[in-house]
């Protein structure tokens, strides 16, 4: 005979709980060094240059009880080209998944944000907000919990103070996330930390690089595709295109005697292999795909979501 579970007068099992957490906020607040220090990997690229991420990117959580889905976002600027118009898209995408939403604000920035980072707080349809106020290790100790002149608390459930690049105030940022997620579903695999690929994150190392290593203009015409990653037993073969926008930017990226690439390679490879675990073989060419980030066919092909062009009045 069948035994009842329902007879038994145990206490139902506490349900599990998730839900996706949206990080919003400028370019340059943080949000990448945030979403790294709550997963505790380097998922997302960080630079001290602004608009460094172009990809939605997530980093999951996941302990015995819950599943946290942390979304980081390019930061939310006025586009004004096809390419930033396109990274918006991205970040409405990010919201429109999320549950809680983290405004992340630089604490040393007196500027108030721009109309479309408003618009996009606005309309974010999420049941908790948090105003998350970051680097207060920059400012003096007694300024480290004030809330920037340009920000109405009302709008938040709750403020925090931390500070990212230190992993200051993360716990209790955490905790209060936790206390906030309601029952749902294990959405990835427990040992899951990202929603990307290798592919992905070697197309991203090299850029990171080039954002290090190269001057001001150059790292946004930067376009890196991985055109071939095979996994070897002994070493894996990883072909990495850069796409520049002009003819002029190509010896930039390679350098004298192509010392540069050279460079951007041996450090791209280095983190490659410590993210996968194996070692790797990575070439890298240059190549020159002219103004990619107005043209709509070369930003779709790269993967980016473009919404046809609204017609001018
Ligand atoms: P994002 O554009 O919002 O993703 O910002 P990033 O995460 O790429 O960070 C932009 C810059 O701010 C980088 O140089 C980071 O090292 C720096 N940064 C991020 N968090 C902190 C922090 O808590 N304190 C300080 N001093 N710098 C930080
Ligand atoms: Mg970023």
């Amino acid at each position: 005979m069948e035994y009842s579970a329902e007879n038994t007068a145990a206490a139902p099992a506490p349900s599990f709980r998730s839900g996706f957490v949206v990080i919003l906020g400028k370019p340059n607040a943080g949000k990448s060094t945030l979403l790294n220090a709550l997963v505790g990997e380097r998922l997302a690229i960080v630079s001290e240059k602004p608009q460094t991420t172009r990809d939605r990117i997530c980093g999951i959580l996941t302990t015995e009880s819950y599943q946290i889905v942390f979304l980081d976002t390019p930061g939310v600027i006025v586009p004004r080209d096809r390419f930033n118009e396109a990274l918006v898209e991205r970040v409405d995408e990010a919201i429109a998944d999320a549950d809680i939403l983290y405004h992340l604000v630089d604490a040393t920035d007196e500027e108030p944000p721009n109309e479309r980072l408003v618009e996009a707080l606005e309309q974010a349809n999420v049941h908790t907000r948090f105003l998350v106020v970051n680097k207060i290790d920059k400012l003096p100790p007694a300024d480290r919990t004030r809330i920037p002149p340009h920000i109405d608390p009302s709008r938040y459930d709750r403020g925090f103070f931390i500070s990212a690049l230190l992993k200051e105030g993360l716990d209790e940022l955490l905790q209060a996330t936790v206390e906030r997620l309601r029952e749902g579903p294990l959405y990835y695999d427990p040992e899951q930390i990202t929603d990307r690929d290798e592919r992905f994150f070697a197309a991203e190392a090299v850029r990171e690089k080039i954002f290090h290593y190269l001057g001001e203009e150059v790292p946004y015409s930067v376009f890196t595709y991985v055109e071939e990653f095979q996994e070897h037993p002994d070493r894996d073969y990883i072909r990495v295109v850069i796409y520049v926008e002009r003819e002029s930017q190509k010896p930039i990226v390679i350098g004298k005697g192509g010392e540069m690439l050279k460079r951007i390679g041996t450090e791209a490879r280095k983190d490659i292999e410590a993210l996968t675990g194996r070692p790797a073989y990575l070439e890298l060419w240059v190549k020159v795909r002219k103004n990619w980030r107005k043209n709509e066919f070369d930003l779709r092909n790269f993967g980016f979501k473009v919404a046809p062009r609204k017609r001018q009045k």
